[in-house]
């Protein structure tokens, strides 16, 4: 198996059983995610404990097996981290799908199998729009639109 099965393999789990994929109590941080491009609708929540570290993150909504995946590999990197470690790791998501910089990706393990979206732009906000919306959601909370 070569690496670019492994990381559709990945996606394709990870779209068929999305992990965290539920409504969190509150209170809560929220916020809506838009790709009208694609018709990708994305709920994202989070908690932070009192250090500003993300206790538990998760989310809901339909779109396509990228926007999914991505949200779902998302959840499961995200949970741990504090606030400022997941917006840093955002910047690297975002360098990765975008390749506007020479992207680290040693560090950040699965989410690496988003890094061939690259090849394709519509994809690519499949694949950040969970991203944008969990920044959303850190800062104040609201709907973000792709368009
Ligand atoms: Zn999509």
């Amino acid at each position: 198996m070569d690496l670019a099965d492994l990381y559709r393999d990945v996606i394709i789990d990870h779209n068929r059983n999305p992990r965290n994929f539920r409504r969190l109590s509150p209170p809560c941080r929220h916020a809506e995610g838009l790709n009208p491009l694609c018709g990708d609708k994305l709920q994202v929540y989070l908690r932070l404990d009192d250090d500003d570290r993300i206790e538990d993150v998760s989310f809901e909504g339909s779109g396509c097996a990228i926007s999914v995946a991505s949200a779902s590999l998302m959840t499961e990197a995200l949970r741990g981290r504090t606030k400022a470690e997941a917006e840093a790791l955002f910047q690297r998501i975002h360098a990765m799908l975008t390749g506007s910089e020479q992207a680290d990706i040693s560090a950040i393990g699965k989410l690496a199998a988003l890094a061939g979206v690259r090849a394709y732009p519509t994809r690519v906000k499949c694949a950040s729009l969970c991203w944008h919306t969990v920044h959303s959601a850190l800062d104040e909370g609201g709907i973000v639109s792709t368009e």
